[in-house]
């Protein structure tokens, strides 16, 4: 493994660069996910765009893994640790068949070719090697983790650099390690802007300037000691930020495979319809609440710009897609959209006499920030004298946990039926730009909501003002998303104006045969 670190380039040694003035045109950053690169077939349809970007700017590319990759490449790291080697050696077959097959695609040249197989064969051995110290060893460091988890970045950027080169147009791949400088959180890593500033003037400008198109791995950074860490799940779209604030860039865009950000999750929602334009803080609010077109932290880089975020669709390109600014809309849109966390808890904790309410929210806030757990809601009900929080169901145990520990060590001992967790909730979240008939909102909600007989478990507004929070049973999430997307009159919907009734769409109507009219 030291060997491994020891190739990657140290980001914080980049110090001696000089803060170089911005060229003259402008500056893009475009970051493609994963289905975006997902076979070579949609790979030439990111090199077209590549290179109608370019054709207008400066252009830095920020790649995912190809489809499914990281997925696999995680599963290995778990079945090698579990002593299944054979799994663990038959996935990594399947990400190199993936990549052999789009490289027959798209590199006709045998050198270039052969090049590229050599860079993936030797990255796909180093893994094995991974894998073969987590069976020895039974266990997987963190770093190690991510290591292995990284590889799919470091796979495809070399494959769409050299496919950008075998159309014709400058183009190299850059490892994030040279350029995203981080702290040492393995698997959910935060920059160092400053630091990274400083490399990419080093690596990437001179880059730039010389008229090379950089591609560079999405979802990776190195930490101080030079370890490689990630920036957590689907962590490409930051990736771009982070560059683009970096950079200075003129805009980012986020190429997908949907048309923009919609109303709701379309694949969950046929009737959502694309929203042309959202504030910096709704599309936070919708990705901090499970929205999964951006990663949660995506807009944190360029919050204190005004760099305009684009998120449009690679298989689509002529369509416009989300622009998302700093302000948002000139006019108020109310509700924009609403997003879904399929997969929540709810723990709730019994407040003891001795501690004041103040107290028991400073000591869940405190508890939580220690451990790294993020808080969708926290709320008292003062009527059953409870507290309420809510966190993705992936975090439910650790933070009991932590929540029964801190309680133990203040109460001498408190009662292990004080905290209790409900794992088998969703949040339903509705984001719009000052929602200040909140409580109109929550009316209406609630109100259509009951008329199905949905039972709505505790309700929170999140700091920001732009979005309010439902929790419900999981099995209710799909018919309460619909419902409520239907009753705040969003999306693609018709409207009988005579009686007010409310009709879905076709597709919508198949799903939920009860909104037929
Ligand atoms: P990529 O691989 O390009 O990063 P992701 O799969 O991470 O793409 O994100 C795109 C997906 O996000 C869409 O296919 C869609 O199902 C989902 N999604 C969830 N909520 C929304 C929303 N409000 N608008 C658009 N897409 C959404
Ligand atoms: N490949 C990483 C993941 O699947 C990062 C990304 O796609 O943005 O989570
Ligand atoms: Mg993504």
């Amino acid at each position: 493994m030291n060997n491994t670190t020891d190739k990657i380039l140290h980001a914080r040694d980049c110090r001696c660069a000089v803060a170089q003035s911005v060229g003259t045109r402008p500056l893009r950053v475009l970051k493609f996910g994963g289905t975006s690169v997902g076979d070579g077939a949609s790979i030439l349809q990111v090199v077209d765009i590549i290179r109608g970007a370019s054709a207008e700017g400066d252009t830095v590319v920020v790649v995912s893994a190809m489809s499914g990759v990281t997925n696999k490449l995680i599963e290995a790291g778990k079945q090698a640790v579990a002593g299944e080697m054979w799994r663990a050696s038959r996935l990594l077959q399947e990400v190199r068949t993936q990549h052999n097959i789009a490289s027959l695609y798209l590199l006709t040249d045998e050198d270039a070719r052969r090049r590229y197989l050599s860079t993936k064969d030797g990255l796909l051995d180093d893994c094995r090697r991974w894998c073969e110290e987590a069976t020895r060893q039974a266990a997987l460091s963190p770093a190690l983790q991510d290591l292995i988890a990284s590889l799919g970045e470091r796979l495809s950027a070399p494959l769409v650099a050299a496919a950008l080169v075998a159309n014709g147009m400058r183009a190299t791949s850059i490892e994030a390690t040279h350029l995203v400088a981080t702290d040492n959180h393995y698997g959910s890593a935060n920059p160092d802007m400053d630091a990274t500033r400083e490399c990419c003037e080093a690596q990437l400008r001179p880059l730039i300037k010389s008229g090379t198109i950089p591609v560079v791995t999405g979802f990776i950074g190195v930490a101080a000691d030079g370890s490689l860490t990630t920036l957590g799940r689907g962590g490409s779209d930051y990736s771009a930020t982070i560059l683009a604030a970096a950079l200075q860039a003129q805009e980012v865009t986020i190429w997908t495979d949907v048309d923009g950000i919609f109303t709701a999750d379309p694949h969950e929602v046929p009737c959502a319809t694309t929203i042309p334009e959202l504030s910096y803080q709704e599309a936070s609010d919708l990705a901090y609440f499970g929205a999964r077109v951006l990663h949660p932290k995506t807009l944190r880089p360029v919050f204190e710009t005004n760099i305009p975020v684009w998120i449009r669709n690679t298989f689509a390109s002529s369509n416009v897609g989300t622009k998302i600014t700093k302000r948002g809309p000139v006019i108020d849109g109310g509700v924009s959209a609403l997003s879904v966390m399929r997969d929540a808890a709810l723990i709730t904790l019994t407040r003891s006499r001795e501690a004041s309410v103040p107290d028991v929210f400073e000591m869940i806030l405190g508890t939580a920030a220690n451990i790294y757990s993020e808080l969708l809601m926290v709320s008292y009900l003062s009527l059953r004298d409870k507290f309420c929080v809510v966190v993705a169901a992936g975090a439910a145990h650790s933070t009991a946990e932590a929540l029964r520990r801190e309680l133990a060590k203040r109460l001498n001992g408190a009662d292990e039926n004080s905290v209790v967790v409900d794992d088998s909730v969703s949040v339903l979240t509705v984001v719009g730009q000052s929602l200040v008939d909140v409580k109109g909102i929550v009316k209406r909600a609630l109100n259509a909501l009951g008329s199905e007989n949905i039972n709505v478990l505790a309700t929170g507004q999140a700091s920001s003002e732009c979005s309010l929070s439902l929790v419900v049973s999981r099995r209710d999430i799909g018919t309460a998303t619909l419902i409520t997307h239907r009753e705040l009159k969003r999306g693609h919907q018709i409207y009988d104006s005579s009686t007010d009734l409310l009709h879905q769409n076709l597709d919508t109507t198949l799903r939920i045969p009860e909104f037929n009219s």
